[in-house]
This record gives structure tokens, sequence and C-alpha cells, in this order.
């Protein structure tokens, strides 16, 4: 008889924006996501988030080589996001079909000055455009100086995840964004579409974007997409104890390199932060991931030492 292989296990990813080079709060959150895939044996995917103005030429690429400098590796092509508008634009349409979607003309001024619902939580839609009728829509798209952003018509107010760091999340649901005014898809609806193209099991990234999951994973339910695991790491620190930044003395790999710091010593000191290698020692992806082990992941930010960025 033929043997039934088992079914393929979802995949973790890494979704990198190509800003700019990565730096080492990058560089270990993909890491981290990489970790947590392969040591589950799951595939791992690789994503361009590419659709917003803040995207460099050839950023991409610089970053793919970095992450498989460290030895990061992928499964297939990375999904390059400003290669998909259609599919995007193809669920906006569904939504809408639906009665799921609104033109919203609000400037981020109006939102802020417009009074909130009484029970809305701090920092929702007020939901001033929500149930415009035809004839005041028909007066603002004529009045407006450019064209509505589509808002997704949310029935809830909030929705929780479970999260394996955080355990339950319950975080705001608004009428969020789906498409700016300019067309571009916005980051809440990509990451799903992406998230289920990919076959994505295993949502590794950093804390920053835990608020915005109960987001993802409601619009996920909406679409009868399936919510993934979530894992959100803590952020790695500058000297200042902000969130690090380029400014933060020599954090891309690059930079390191110039100061003399490959990316085996990269490594090292990312390992270390994870309590996974002794400072000094030689160690590859490979042994990392025979040692790792979710359950003993240090969950406070790590602050990336002085003596690799030479910050002082
Ligand atoms: N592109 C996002 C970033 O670089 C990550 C999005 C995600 O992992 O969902 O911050």
């Amino acid at each position: 008889m033929p043997q039934r292989s088992a079914p393929e296990r979802r995949a973790g990813r890494y979704a990198p924006s190509p800003s700019g080079d990565l730096h080492l709060g990058n560089l270990r959150t993909a890491l981290l996501a990489w970790l947590f895939a392969r040591s589950e044996r799951r595939p791992f995917g690789m994503r361009i988030e590419d659709l917003d103005e803040r995207s460099r030429p050839g950023a991409a690429d610089r970053q793919l080589a970095d992450l498989a400098a460290l030895g990061i590796d992928w499964d297939g092509e990375p999904l390059v996001q400003s290669e998909h508008r259609e599919v995007y634009a193809a669920v906006i349409d569904r939504l809408s079909a639906h009665g799921r979607t609104f033109e919203c003309f609000c400037s981020r001024k109006d939102i802020l000055a417009a009074p909130t619902a009484p029970h809305a939580p701090p920092g929702a839609y007020p939901g001033t455009c929500r149930d415009l009728t035809d004839a005041e829509r028909a007066r603002r798209r004529a009045e407006a100086d450019r064209p509505p952003a589509i808002r997704l018509r949310s029935d809830a107010t909030e929705f929780t995840v479970h999260d394996r760091l955080h355990g339950d999340y319950t975080g705001t649901v608004d009428d969020f964004v789906l498409a700016r005014f300019d067309g571009t898809p916005a980051y809440n609806l990509v990451s799903v579409i992406d998230d289920n193209a990919q076959r994505v099991g295993q949502v590794v990234r950093g804390d920053d974007l835990l608020p915005s999951t109960p987001r993802q994973a409601y619009l996920a339910t909406l679409l009868h997409l399936p919510v993934p695991e979530y894992a959100h790491v803590p952020l790695v620190l500058g000297p200042t104890g902000q969130r690090l930044a380029k400014r933060d003395g020599a954090v891309t790999l690059e930079q390191l390199a110039a100061k003399g710091t490959d990316a085996g010593a990269v490594l090292n000191a990312l390992a270390v932060s994870l309590g996974l290698a002794a400072p000094g020692e030689r160690v590859d992806t490979q042994a990392l991931l025979r040692r790792f082990d979710p359950d003993t992941l240090p969950t406070e930010p790590w602050t990336a030492p002085a003596a690799l960025t030479g910050a002082g």
C-alpha cells in the first residue's frame, strides 16, 4: 500500500519591510522566528513587505543576504507584496460586495478631533463615516480633494488572541483601514492575506505588533481563514533604553563588519542574548537549533551591548 505522507505543517515566516538594512533587533527577531519554526519542523517562508513608501530599491536583496550570512534559510521564493496588488484588491472587493467596508473621508486630524463613542476603546476609529447616507457620501466625495480610504465595517470592538509569550491578549478591533486613500492596501489586510497565501501557522515577530494582532485575527476569522499561533518577542533596546535605532552606533551587519565584528560574532551576541551560547563561543544556527527551548526564552527586552555597537 502506498504510504500516506503526513500533512505538511503550516509554516513560520519572517516579513521584513525593506526600508534599509536590518539592524540587530530585526536580526534577533528573524533568528527567533527561524528557531521557533525549524525546531518544530515547520517550513519557513520569507515575505518582502514593500508596499509602503519607505521601501528602498535594493534593500530587500541586502536584507536577504544578511539573513543568509547569519545562517537563516527559508523555503521557496520570498513573496514580494508589490507583485500581488490584484490579490489584495480582490479581497477588498469581496468584502465590499458583502457590505463589510465603507469609504472614509476623514483626515488624521478629523479623527483626533471627533468625539469618541461612549464605549469605544482609546484610539479606535470614532465611526464618523460608517453610517453616511448615500447623499452624504456623494457630497463628501464631491467636496473631497482626495479619494476616500476604505475601512472595514467591523462588528466587534475587541478580539482575543493567544500568544505563546503573552498568554491570552485582548485588544481593540475597530473599523480599521483596509486601503489608504492612495489605494495602498494596509498592513493589517495584507498581512492576513499573505500569511494564508504562505500557509503560515506560526507568526513570530516583535512585540510592538501585539496590539495589531486582534485586528488581524478578527479579519482572518471574518475571511474564514485559519488564525495562526503567535509569539511576540521582546524588542532590542539601544543605550538610552529606547527601541534600538540606526542612530545607536554600529547596528547593521555592514556597520559591525566595518568595526571588525563578523557575522559569526554577531550571531554569537544574539545567541548569548537568548541564553543559547557562552560569550565568544563560535556557534552556527544548526547548533542553536539543538539548544533552543521556547519555554526558557528571556521575556525581557535585550539591551544591545555598547561593546558591540560602539555606542557610548
Ligand atoms: N514588516 C513588519 C516589520 O518589519 C513585520 C510585519 C509582521 O511580521 O507581521 O516590522
